[in-house]
């Protein structure tokens, strides 16, 4: 098992949490959150630093690098971290169905070589995995980690290959704690919602990132804001400050989250695409004073993301077993959907005119400066 554990060790020596994926959108808030709290060393890796521009801090050293291209640093991270935080995956269902191979390839594969790594060295991973690994949508209530079943489309229906993936994983990670050769916790992420999420898309763009990108995109320019299939499907969005703080929470806790998986959500914010829509329009006019031109249209999912697209009908997360660790979820739907889109507004404003082009929306997506401290492997 893992030497050191928990918050910290010893009186001045800072855990050392290692990030990998600090780039992307959940990894830059952990950094931000980790750098907070002024008591760890955190190492991340990512493919860009561009998210992290202005996230910086003595106690952050970042390497930009592939893992695939780079096993020797991955090891070497790895080796010095306390605790490794694996979120390396692509989480863009455009992929599932365009990309499988590639999907599986980072997503199961290398995700199982880090896992091999701390296995080899004796370290906690905290695994991130996905809320898709309950598949389509099943009758009952709220998701629960360790009595749900998960339901997944037929192979040709290639979307799937992404949750199977993430499911498979969780499955070899619970199966090597079992046998008592990992010490690792799994957190499935319930769509999780904040600055720097994905990537901004000009307008009429199809597949892609997530839903909020895509509408916030659509906001920004004028054009449509698109339901596929009719926007019916049920989502339960999490602010990513409550993101941090439950990660916080299992992090805090290594003995009671050891082989054990953790819903990270918000039951509370569960709407359907469509209010999703609707929502966002209002927030547009509370926050800008300006009714937006974009109309909501509608687009079948084959037509968006490609062939072999299916859904989950709803995801609904049963939160209880991470709330008996002292978690709660604090963000309302509403703040958690009005603070997200306000950083994407002050960065128009930033800008001095609403942006209508596509290289304006990617000024604006990276308009900080880079001033991340670099190191190269
Ligand atoms: N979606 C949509 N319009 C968009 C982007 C996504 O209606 O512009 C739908 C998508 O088909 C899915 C839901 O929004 O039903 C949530 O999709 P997202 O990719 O954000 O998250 P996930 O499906 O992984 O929960």
């Amino acid at each position: 098992m893992a030497q050191r554990n928990g918050s910290s060790h010893g009186e001045d020596t800072p855990l050392v949490v290692a990030v990998l994926g600090a780039g992307g959108f959940i990894g830059t808030h952990l950094v931000e959150h980790l750098l907070a709290a002024g008591k760890y060393a955190i190492l991340g890796i990512d493919l860009t630093s561009e998210k992290l521009s202005g996230i910086e801090g003595a106690a952050f050293t970042f390497y930009e690098a592939d893992i695939r291209q780079a096993p020797a640093l991955l090891e070497q991270l790895v080796r010095r971290a306390d605790v490794v935080v694996d979120l390396i995956a692509y989480a863009n269902p455009s992929m599932y169905v365009t990309e499988p191979l590639e999907v599986f390839d980072l997503n199961f594969v290398q995700n199982l070589e880090i896992a091999k790594l701390c296995m080899a060295h004796r370290k906690r991973l905290i695994q991130y995995s996905s809320a898709e690994v309950y598949g389509k949508g099943t009758e009952g209530g709220a998701y629960a980690e360790d009595t749900s079943d998960s339901v997944f489309g037929p192979v040709h229906k290639q979307r799937w290959i992404y949750a199977a993936g993430k499911m498979l994983l969780e499955r070899v990670l619970y199966a090597q704690g079992v046998a008592g050769n990992l010490d690792c916790t799994i957190i499935r992420p319930f769509n999780f919602i904040g600055s720097r999420i994905d990537y901004l898309v000009p307008a009429h763009a199809i597949g892609g990132p997530r839903v909020f990108p895509h509408f916030m995109s659509a906001l920004l320019t004028g054009g449509p804001l698109r339901l596929v299939d009719g926007g019916h499907v049920r989502r339960a969005f999490l602010h990513v400050a409550d993101a941090n703080t439950a990660f916080q929470t299992i992090l805090d806790q290594p003995e009671q989250t050891r082989n054990q998986i953790y819903n990270v959500g918000n039951p509370e914010n569960d709407l359907t695409i469509r209010e999703v829509a609707l929502l966002m329009i209002d927030l547009y006019e509370e926050l800008t004073g300006r009714r937006p031109t974009s109309e909501v249209v509608d687009i079948s999912g084959e037509d968006f993301y490609g062939v072999g697209y299916e859904d989950s009908s709803r995801l609904p997360p049963d939160i209880a077993k991470l709330r008996r660790l002292g978690w709660a979820p604090r963000h309302d739907t509403r703040t958690t959907f009005r603070e997200a889109m306000a950083f994407y507004l002050k960065g128009v404003q930033e800008h001095r005119r609403p942006c209508k082009l596509e290289t304006e929306i990617g000024a604006v997506a990276g308009a900080m400066p880079a001033r991340v401290p670099r190191n190269t492997p």
